[in-house]
């Protein structure tokens, strides 16, 4: 490491860098929102981000509705191909995953709520115990009929096989990702837990998110309303920034680190 970069470290970079990794090692209890901006990094493209799925392909964002699912097959053998070549199985954790696991060694991890289907927060080293995954997983696979639950490498051997759209086994129904569609609702419990740890925080970091998918932009009006320092860290806008007590655009990889810096050893 070059002696300026060593530096920059320290110092958090700017000073707005600088004064965020202050309240994160002055914080208490810090809970986190995380978006799809934090894989990106891991080549996991995001939705509406420059590079996002939807971006290119506007027409994509059928797949993830749950009425147009439910109601047309070709759709769903499209999907299915989509889980077999999701680019999460092959990413690995980035640097922004592993400062959220420092943050949690310090003891000031209240909880790490996640948007993300990809799993890549347990697999960097955060305790799933506290990762409050709100729309659902992709390692998994249920039944929209009898709710049955498989492995999603089980429902992926099956797509290898030849069953380009698997239905369940045991009662034939339609088979989907455990995955919150637009048009489903969230585990009721799931979301509790989320704002129970939105309101029970000092800090609150928005990371990696456009928070334009409610209800979950919606907890970061609660952590404010709870009287936490809410801090955005996107390289886009977000509707949030005008609440927010700093706002941070630097590309998420870089800049967690840099705010987990000043954390005293754990
Ligand atoms: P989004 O696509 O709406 O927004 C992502 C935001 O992150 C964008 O504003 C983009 O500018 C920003 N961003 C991208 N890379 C960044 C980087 N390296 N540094 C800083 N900012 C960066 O995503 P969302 O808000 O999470 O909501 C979309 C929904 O998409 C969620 O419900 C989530 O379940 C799903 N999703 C998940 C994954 C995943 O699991 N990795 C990937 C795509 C979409």
């Amino acid at each position: 490491m070059s002696g300026e970069a060593a530096w920059d470290l320290v110092n958090g970079g700017s000073d707005e860098t600088g004064r965020v990794a202050d309240w994160v090692a002055g914080a208490a209890r810090i809970t986190v929102l995380t978006g799809a901006g934090i894989s990106t990094e891991s080549g996991i493209p995001d939705f509406r981000g420059p590079q996002g799925v939807w971006t290119k392909d506007p027409a994509a964002q059928r797949m993830f509705t749950l009425q147009a699912y439910l109601a047309d097959p070709q759709l769903r053998v499209r999907a299915w191909r989509n889980r077999r070549d999701h680019p999460a199985w092959v990413a690995e954790p980035n640097a922004g995953h592993r400062a959220l696991v420092d943050i949690e060694r310090t003891g000031r991890l209240r909880a790490l709520v996640t948007q993300n289907i990809d799993g890549l927060h347990q697999r960097a080293g955060s305790d799933p115990s506290r990762v409050i995954e709100l729309h659902g997983t992709l390692s998994a696979a249920e039944c929209l009929s009898c709710r049955a639950r498989i492995p999603m490498a089980e429902a992926l051997d099956r797509v290898a096989a030849g069953e380009d759209d698997p239905p369940c086994a045991r009662c034939g129904g339609i088979l989907k990702s455990a995955t919150v569609s637009f048009g489903q609702p969230l585990d009721p419990a799931v979301f509790r837990a989320a704002q129970e740890a939105a309101a029970d925080c000092d800090l609150f970091l928005a990371v990696g998110s456009s928070l334009s998918v409610q209800p979950a932009a919606g907890l970061c009006r609660v952590a404010v309303q709870g009287g936490a320092r809410l801090v955005v860290v996107n390289a886009e806008p977000t509707p949030y920034d005008g609440l927010a007590a700093a706002v941070l655009r630097d590309p998420v990889g870089e800049l967690l680190p840099r705010l987990t810096a000043r954390l005293p050893a754990a």
